[in-house]
């Protein structure tokens, strides 16, 4: 009997199946694994926000339907923050949108602005969900590599002339996931006037925008000159608050391109509950010392581990921003040989590169999403073995 679609069919495989045998084994023999391969916050989402939601979830006028496109209040207070942020002004009617976490919002995407066959730019490496949104709305997803030599900026000229022809959305990701890449504005003005040029929308997934390094910060693709007219732009609550659970975020750009994806949530989902959406409001009230201590944080995991592996021998990409580093597996392992082998030999679990495409076979992602004690002892274990000294 037929069980799924063929749409289903065309996803990839869930590649650390393999890796999570080889975990649920280490566990059984009562070995302490140290997780290290998961973007998901350890640290709790910022008491004022809980707060927040245990005053608006008290309130009966809460407990209906929420609007679909968001409340007024949260669209408006997301677009005083980007006019702040960024000195980008939006239309909280027509240039915000309310989503359900920014996954929603990216998964949804191509149904709202492809026909079958338009082909879906995507980083490779990169966040699954873009090639697999892309497929579920018959689209055709193109890789386009991210490579050391280029900063892991994706060249959004590359495309063959066959792939320019039906060439219809690019997925862009800074602060990247996985290899921790920044993009300055240069770098956006550039694909925004290929994009016009081209006639393609950009979606820039900016998950990490407020989680960079030194003095990194990220800029906007809306702040482009013509972004407005040819970009949209994913932020979330995920991240920057610790909000992973929530499923709160929003997205701000092109309006055109805008209402078709509301139009095809309207159709899907009847919008996030609005005691969220309301806690979401009051996190954009925390005062800067609460995200740059966060930041902080992050800052000091990230130099543990890339000091750490680069004592090894290892070959590190220190990042600009997001909760990653990325680095290259020691000789005559692939990558995910060589998360296996960590994993049996340390009890430390990372991510495989090739997870994330093709083009990240030869590296691991590391997650700095876990106590720091954590991570020092992980680097440890990891030492110990002489992985690249042999
Ligand atoms: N974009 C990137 C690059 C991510 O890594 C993630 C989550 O890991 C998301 C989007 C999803 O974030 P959200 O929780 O807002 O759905």
């Amino acid at each position: 009997m037929k069980k799924s679609s063929r749409r289903l069919d065309g996803l990839p495989r869930y590649l650390f199946a393999d890796l999570e045998n080889v975990r649920d084994e280490a566990k059984r023999a009562g070995r302490e694994i140290l997780d290290l391969s998961i973007g998901d916050p350890d640290m709790p989402t910022p008491g004022p926000i809980i707060d927040a939601l245990a005053r608006a979830a008290a309130d009966p006028a809460n407990h209906r339907y929420p609007t679909g496109r968001g409340m007024s209040t949260l669209r408006e207070r997301a677009a005083r923050w980007f006019n702040e942020r960024f000195g980008v002004k939006l239309d909280p009617e027509r240039e915000v949108l309310c989503l359900l976490g920014s996954k929603e919002g990216l998964a949804h995407l191509p149904l709202a602005v492809c026909d079958p066959g338009d082909v879906v730019l995507v980083p490779d490496p990169g966040y699954p969900v873009y090639g697999s949104a892309a497929m579920l709305a018959g689209a055709n997803p193109v890789r386009v590599p991210l490579k050391e030599e280029d900063a892991f900026l994706m060249d959004v000229e590359a495309a063959s002339d066959e792939v320019r022809r039906g060439l219809r959305l690019c997925y862009l990701n800074y602060p990247n996931n996985p290899t921790g890449a920044g993009a300055s504005l240069e770098y956006y003005q550039r694909a925004v006037e290929v994009a016009a040029e081209r006639g393609f929308v950009i979606c820039s997934d900016a998950a990490y925008s407020e989680i960079t390094y030194g003095r990194m910060r990220s800029p906007s693709v809306l702040q482009a000159e013509g972004g407005m007219e040819t970009a949209v732009e994913f932020h979330s609550f995920s991240k920057t608050y610790n909000m992973t659970g929530w499923r709160i975020a929003f997205a701000v750009g092109d309006p055109v391109t805008l209402s078709c994806l509301e139009k095809v949530k309207s159709n899907i989902d009847s919008g996030a509950f609005q005691a969220v959406q309301e806690a979401a409001v009051s996190a954009f009230d925390l005062p800067p010392e609460d995200l740059e201590k966060r930041r902080e944080v992050y800052e000091k995991r990230k130099d543990t581990v890339v000091t750490a592996l680069e004592s090894m021998g290892c070959r590190v990409f220190p990042p600009a921003g997001a909760v990653y580093v990325w680095a290259a597996v020691p000789e005559g392992y692939d990558s995910t040989g060589f998360a296996a082998a960590l994993l049996e030999r340390t009890a430390v679990s990372v991510s495989p590169g090739a997870g994330f495409g093709p083009s990240g076979e030869g590296y691991f992602r590391i997650s700095l999403t876990a106590p720091e004690e954590h991570i020092e002892r992980a680097m440890g274990r990891i030492g110990e073995q002489g992985f690249w000294t042999r």
